[in-house]
């Protein structure tokens, strides 16, 4: 299998261009973010364990959430090439992934810095609604659906996120800086890190994307 990460603050958009990318198929969408929601909603072990520090705007425990990575994996490992959105999001888990990928025969293409300044990202949040039933993301100024309220993909109803409101995205963001920011030194230091400017259209974010990694597959 092989891997490239999205990485940004929340609300860079990562969600959308994985979602767009994934729409260009030969892509599997694999967000933590998604996976720990649906564990939640239905209420299993994992999902009880994880919903405070989501609730708080606090990170899941590295071993919650690799575990829960590996499970996914392994059961569709037939998918060529995962995005990752929302992981790994500490450097311990950036190195469990390393560690997976080797055990898989595995490898990671590229990672993408999804680059947006602060100011954006809380306007973005705040606004940010999701479909209950397909994950979908709109925003109500930016990108709204056509009818208020309901999902154009399934019809689902969009509803706000409950660690979208203020006071938890201030912490998401903090939470950003002291424990995700790092990783991008991890992975510029191996060459694998690509900057890309989250303020453009995500449709040709995901273009950009898919084009580099063709060139990267091409240079092979
Ligand atoms: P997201 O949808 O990616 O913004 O994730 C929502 C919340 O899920 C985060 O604020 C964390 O509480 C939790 N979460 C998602 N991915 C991870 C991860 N890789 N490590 C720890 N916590 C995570």
């Amino acid at each position: 299998m092989k891997a490239i990460i999205l990485l940004g603050a929340p609300g860079a958009g990562k969600g959308t261009i994985a979602v767009s990318l994934a729409g260009k198929g030969r892509y599997e969408h694999l967000s933590t973010g998604d996976i720990l929601r649906a564990a939640v909603a239905e209420n299993t072990s994992v999902g009880r364990k994880a919903k405070p520090f989501m609730d708080a705007g606090d990170l899941v425990p590295d071993d919650l959430v690799v575990e829960l990575v590996a499970e996914t994996v392994r059961q569709e490992d037939e998918v060529c090439w995962y995005v990752f959105d929302g992981f790994p999001r500490t450097l311990e888990q950036a190195r469990r992934l390393d560690e997976q990928l080797e055990l898989n025969d595995g490898s990671l293409e590229r990672v993408f810095q999804v680059d947006v300044p602060v100011e954006v990202l809380v306007r973005r949040l705040a606004g940010r609604r999701v479909c209950s039933a397909c994950s979908a993301v709109y925003h109500v100024d930016n990108r709204p659906p056509a009818d208020e309220g309901v999902c154009d993909r399934c019809g689902g109803e969009l509803v706000q996120r409950e660690d979208d409101n203020e006071e938890t995205v201030r912490n998401r963001l903090e939470q950003y800086k002291i424990q995700s920011e790092p990783l991008t030194g991890y992975y510029r230091q191996r060459g694998l890190l690509e900057v890309l400017d989250g303020q453009k259209d995500p449709e040709s974010i995901a273009d950009d994307i898919a084009s580099c990694l063709s060139a990267g597959v091409v240079d092979r």
